[in-house]
């Protein structure tokens, strides 16, 4: 079955006692048991859901994986994979991360003495010089946030295995339609499903997706015992966005193409962030490992901070948010939104310069998104 015939299918047999198409919302807390101990399948929903069940055995076959997990949103789930480490143990992330994860990382975990190692993970020599030997995990992100450089996931995993460490891999910006880590050797993909899986800017969810039986046997005991979980009208959500995944896909990558290509020529643009673009410093790891270069992209106008600022706030059509991966255009001044967590003298010295506006770049008619550039610039 291929990726499109699965987003609709996988995991969503119509309902059993009334043959409803379409997954019920089972907004339930608890199951009556026919006798003590003998619960039909499910006993608490903290537990298991059949709403949620459905969604996990949606998002597994999409990522040509044995299990899913799903969460109450992407750091959620992100948190559920810090609970496998202890005390003592190195972790090595990619340098930009998503400004929540590096937040949760340095705010709260560094506090519970794990320690931590940013690089840059697009070059393989500075992985292989972070390595100690306490390190468990290496977090990737590919593309990353919001500069989009791309780390080669095959080659970085090659690395990790021969120090036993962990690959976890954030694939929300390219979704499974674009990029699968796992079959690139990854341990563990997580989504913030909030993004392109939803697709609708109408909710908040996460998930992790993976293969292996231990690793998934503590997960899913961290997500029981933690218990940051979807509710059912969230999972209902997300299952109805995956099932136009494939074409919404198609439609953002096209606009981004056409959005990065008006960039680049236009004067007033001096830099153009974009993996899909061959001036790209990752543009032929972005060509092997992914299937399209996604919708994500960023640029520096030539101007001052401040007329940055001007810029973002006068689009009509691209709406000034937080977030990404909705079927609406967004833009964002990373320096005093997403990125804003993130000092200021570390943003710097990654590359995020105050200028440097990202876009989220929607499925409307493609001439009205640039229209609307055109005239913000
Ligand atoms: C949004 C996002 C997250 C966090 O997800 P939430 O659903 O907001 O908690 C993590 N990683 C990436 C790449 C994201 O874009």
């Amino acid at each position: 079955m291929h990726f499109a015939t699965k987003a609709i299918h996988q995991g969503q047999e119509p309902d059993p006692f009334t043959g409803a198409i379409m997954t019920p919302i089972y907004q339930t807390a608890t199951y009556v048991q026919p006798a003590p101990g003998q619960p039909k399948g499910f006993s608490y929903s903290r537990t298991a859901n059949p709403t949620r069940q459905a969604l996990e055995k949606n998002l597994a076959p999409l990522e040509n994986a044995k299990y899913a997990l799903t969460f109450a949103s992407g750091l959620a789930a992100i948190n559920n994979i810090m609970n496998i480490f202890k005390a003592g143990d190195h972790i090595i992330s990619l340098d930009d991360p998503y400004g929540g994860t590096y937040r949760i990382f340095t705010r709260l975990y560094q506090n519970y003495n794990l320690e931590f190692s940013f690089v840059d993970t697009s070059n393989l020599e500075n992985i292989k010089r972070a390595i100690k030997s306490n390190t468990k995990l290496l977090w990737l992100e590919t593309p990353s946030n919001p500069l989009l450089k791309i780390t080669d996931i095959k080659s970085t995993v090659t690395l990790a295995k021969k120090h036993n460490l962990i690959v976890v891999v954030d694939n929300t910006f390219a979704t499974p339609y674009l990029q699968l880590p796992l079959e690139l050797g990854a341990d563990i993909v997580i989504h913030s499903t909030t993004k392109y899986l939803g697709g609708h800017s109408d909710l908040i969810g996460g998930a992790l997706v993976l293969n292996d039986d231990k690793l998934y046997e503590q997960l899913k005991f961290f997500q029981n015992a933690v218990g940051a979980i979807p509710g059912p009208l969230d999972c209902f959500l997300v299952l109805r966005g995956i099932k136009t995944l494939a074409v919404r896909m198609e439609r953002h990558c096209q606009n981004a193409r056409a959005v990065a290509e008006f960039l680049i020529k236009h004067p007033k643009v001096e830099k153009v962030y974009y993996p899909g673009l061959s001036s790209h410093s990752g543009y032929q790891i972005a060509k092997k490992q992914m299937s399209d270069f996604g919708a994500m992209l960023s640029f520096e106008p030539k101007c001052s901070d401040e007329q940055a600022k001007k810029i973002v706030a006068s689009t009509k059509i691209f709406s000034l948010a937080e977030s990404l991966g909705c079927v609406r255009s967004l833009i964002n001044h990373p320096a005093t939104m997403t990125h804003a967590s993130i000092p200021p003298e570390v943003r710097k010295q990654i590359g995020i310069s105050d200028r440097l506006i990202r876009l989220s770049v929607g499925i409307e008619d493609i001439r009205d998104l640039i229209d609307d550039l055109e005239q913000a610039l």
